[in-house]
This record gives structure tokens, C-alpha cells and sequence, in this order.
């Protein structure tokens, strides 16, 4: 069975929690406090980012931080609190690359149950090929399909998604890819 947790101590309290099925017949083993009786859940987290595009050209972001760090990546991180997938994602593409965008489509969703997570990638078209990365970012630059570095991409939910948009372009349609990454 799948288990990502990591939680040690109750976060009400701080006593030790222990896993046991709850009381309410819930079927799933939970961090318990056996002080407070808190039940700690845990869901997936949704990671949010855009495919910015100019002509033919895809835009990477070089990472500055770990994991994967000189990596590149598409722009995409933790959704959060208070704004919607598309938000999230615009938001993202902001911060890590400082490119003006304009939204489109939703292009692909990817499942990640190994790690508890579901990645959502928009089209997004760049309204200027000039870019002001911010601090996570060592260097953001556009690649034509034959320049993608694919041996150093960051993550499989990035080259998965790079693979359908160049697919998806060279036959002249996009439409919305479901993937489930093992
Ligand atoms: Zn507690």
C-alpha cells in the first residue's frame, strides 16, 4: 500500500502520533494523536506550470535549487492556497522566469501516485522573448525541438509534457494529454 507519510508528532499537540485505522470506519491506516485524538490526513499535492512558447521554440528554465539542481525544467511548482490551477500556473511562470504570457489550454495532466502527486501544465504564448528569471532560476532560454537538452530535463512529468507538445505541433492539433507516470 502506498505510504508517503512522514509525519512523526501530532501537529495540535506535538505528542507522538501512532497509525491505526480511525474509529469513524475510514479505511485507510492515519497519523493518530493519542492525546488529542487529531487525525492527521494527507492528500496529493498539485504542482502547476506552463509550456511558454514562442514560434517554434519552447522556453526552459535552468534550475537553481535542489532537488535537480542545473537541471532544466518547464516553470511549475506547488499550487497555493487562494488561487485556481490557471492562477497558479501564470503565477509560477512569473516568478521562475519573469515572461510575459498570455494563458491557453490546459495541455496535460499527470498523476505521480508514487509521490503523492498530480502535475497540470497550460499552453501558454510569450508575449516577449525577454525573460528576468528570479532566484530559483540560473538561466531561462528558448529551445527549438532539436536543441531540447533531454538527457538533463528534471523531471519525466516535464519531458513527458514536452514530448506532446512537439508531437501534438508537428501534426498541427493540441489537445489535452492524461498521462499516468509510473
Ligand atoms: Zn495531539
Amino acid at each position: 500500500m502506498f505510504q508517503r507519510s512522514n509525519i512523526r508528532h501530532c501537529k495540535q499537540c506535538g505528542t507522538a502520533v501512532t497509525y491505526r485505522l480511525p474509529d469513524d470506519g475510514d479505511t485507510r491506516e492515519r497519523a493518530i494523536c493519542p492525546a488529542c485524538h487529531t487525525v492527521h490526513y494527507e492528500n496529493p499535492l498539485n504542482v502547476v506550470g506552463t509550456v511558454p512558447f514562442w514560434n517554434d521554440q519552447v522556453l526552459l528554465c535552468k534550475r537553481n535549487i535542489e532537488p535537480r539542481w542545473g537541471k532544466w525544467t518547464l516553470p511549475a511548482g506547488f499550487m497555493e492556497l487562494g488561487e485556481t490551477v490557471a492562477e497558479g500556473a501564470a503565477r509560477e511562470t512569473h516568478e521562475e522566469a519573469g515572461a510575459q504570457i498570455e494563458m491557453l489550454d490546459l495541455f496535460s495532466i499527470m498523476n505521480v501516485v508514487r509521490v503523492g502527486q498530480v502535475h497540470f501544465f497550460y499552453r501558454a504564448k510569450l508575449i516577449s522573448p525577454d525573460f528576468d528569471p528570479g532566484h530559483e532560476t540560473l538561466e531561462a532560454r528558448l529551445f527549438a525541438e532539436h536543441e531540447i537538452p533531454w538527457d538533463d530535463i528534471a523531471f519525466r512529468t516535464v519531458r513527458e509534457t514536452l514530448k506532446c507538445f512537439f508531437a501534438d505541433r508537428a501534426r498541427g492539433r493540441f489537445e489535452l494529454h492524461q498521462i499516468d507516470i509510473a
